[in-house]
């Protein structure tokens, strides 16, 4: 632009720049950011290039800026770099390192000595390229920047108002191509795997257990499906038993009618139920005639088929709601709920009539002597069974094949009359 023609010199680092610049060896520095010191030896035109401050670490190592907030972390700097009071004014905490030049912060860096690097973004990044560690990288940039101008000796005033005006022409889309150009670098994205391979940690041992502990919940809900199985069955079983140990209980083996038991079972049941509602019910006491005489002339296994099938009629002559059973031997009591004296000695004539008139095996004819009783209020079992098997021995008494009644308290009253 200015149509000079410019000498390059050679300078070592930055600080051999500076001297040479002083000391008049070099007239002009193109991209320097203005200080009050280098102003004793140095004009400076307007800032046209910005370069933010740039951090390298290394790739195992990240880089957020809080690691410069808090106190104690170490970070090599030029020296002589004007970022230096940039860095102290904006992070009072941080340790800097003062260097004499790039390489040697690299190797410190790669160190492991300071945890990083600060300098200009595209010097840090040809710095990097140059010396070729690879295991170093631009890892973060900062929120400060280097305001760049062009720098010319103090003593030619007319050399500085020529750059100033150039630098004024630039247009800024130049100074974009020029960055561009020269400064070709990317911000490393390091990112920290560790939280990401903790969590898949976590997750696959999560995974892995559950898978576990689903298996083992599978297994053990079937078994304990099976065992409940077993024991619905075996339940089942218990209570086909215990159904039939009860109808054993208080069925008569021969007759497969009631028996005692349950006779005396129903009767305390008749005595209750009558008290509370107040209803009447009556009871028959019933003995079959010469049964001795059966055994005597047929045998014993006659006398029981005959027994049974008296039995079995005594079953069919009765109501639904009478209940009757084998009372012992060839003796059998018949409960009658909700029926009176005289309803119950009706029925009773009507059993000791179909008796006569039955066919027994080996067509036997039996008769029977029935005893009938009513409940009296307040009376036990006892006294009421006594009172029917009083009425029973007088039809034996008077002749058998006949129904006698107790009339109770009445009864004994006309008799001791
Ligand atoms: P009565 O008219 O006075 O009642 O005369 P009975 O012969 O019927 O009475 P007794 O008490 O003298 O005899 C009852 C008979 O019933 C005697 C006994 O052997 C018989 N007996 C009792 N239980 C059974 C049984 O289960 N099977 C058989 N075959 N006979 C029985
Ligand atoms: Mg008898
Ligand atoms: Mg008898």
């Amino acid at each position: 632009m200015l149509g000079i023609q410019m000498v390059v010199p050679e300078v070592q680092d930055w600080n051999d720049l500076i001297s040479k610049a002083k000391s008049r060896e070099c007239d002009v520095v193109s991209q320097i950011n203005a200080s009050e010191e280098r102003q004793s030896f140095l004009d400076f035109t307007t800032p046209y290039f910005y370069l933010p401050l740039a951090v390298v670490t290394r790739y195992d190592r990240i880089f957020v800026e809080e690691s410069l907030e808090g106190a104690g972390t170490q970070f090599a700097v030029i020296k002589g770099d004007i970022a230096i009071d940039k860095l102290r004014q904006r992070y009072p905490g941080v340790v800097l390192v003062e260097v004499k030049n790039n390489i040697q912060a690299m190797e410190l860096v790669y160190a492991g000595d300071v945890f990083g690097y600060i300098g200009a973004q595209g010097a840090v990044a040809f710095a990097i390229q140059s010396l070729n560690l690879n295991k170093l990288a631009v890892t973060g940039s900062l929120p400060l920047r280097y305001e760049l101008s062009v720098a010319t000796r103090n003593d030619e005033p007319l050399l500085g108002s020529a750059f100033e005006k150039a630098v004024l022409h630039l247009d800024p889309k130049e100074g974009q191509s020029i960055r561009d150009k020269w400064i070709a670098i990317t911000i490393e994205k390091v990112t920290d795997y560790t939280l990401l391979w903790l969590t898949l940690l976590v997750l696959g041992t999560v995974l892995i257990v559950s898978l576990y502990w689903n298996r083992h919940l599978a297994q053990a809900n079937k078994k304990i499906r099976d065992t409940l199985n077993d024991l619905h069955e075996v339940q089942a079983q218990l209570e086909n038993q215990n159904r039939m140990f009860k109808r054993q209980s208080i069925t008569d083996a021969l007759t497969e009618i009631y028996n005692r038991l349950k006779l005396d079972e129903d009767l305390s049941y008749a005595i209750k139920r009558s008290k509370r509602t107040k209803s009447e019910f009556s009871i028959i006491l019933l003995d079959i005639d010469n049964f001795k005489l059966v055994n005597d002339h047929f045998g014993h296994l006659v006398g029981d088929e005959v027994l049974k099938s008296f039995a079995s009629l005594l079953v069919s002559s009765i109501r639904k709601s009478d209940i009757v059973g084998r009372w012992g031997g060839e003796e059998f009591l018949i409960i009658c709920p909700d029926t009176d004296l005289q309803g119950c000695e009706n029925l009773a004539e009507q059993i000791r009539k179909r008796i006569a008139e039955h066919e027994f095996p080996e067509k036997r004819v039996l008769n029977a002597s029935l005893g009938v009783a009513v409940h009296q209020q307040d009376e036990n079992a006892d006294t009421m069974i006594a009172r029917v098997d009083k009425a029973l021995y007088r039809a034996k008494k008077h002749g058998r094949n006949r129904v006698e009644v107790d009339r109770g308290g009445e009864h004994q009253r006309l008799e001791s009359k």
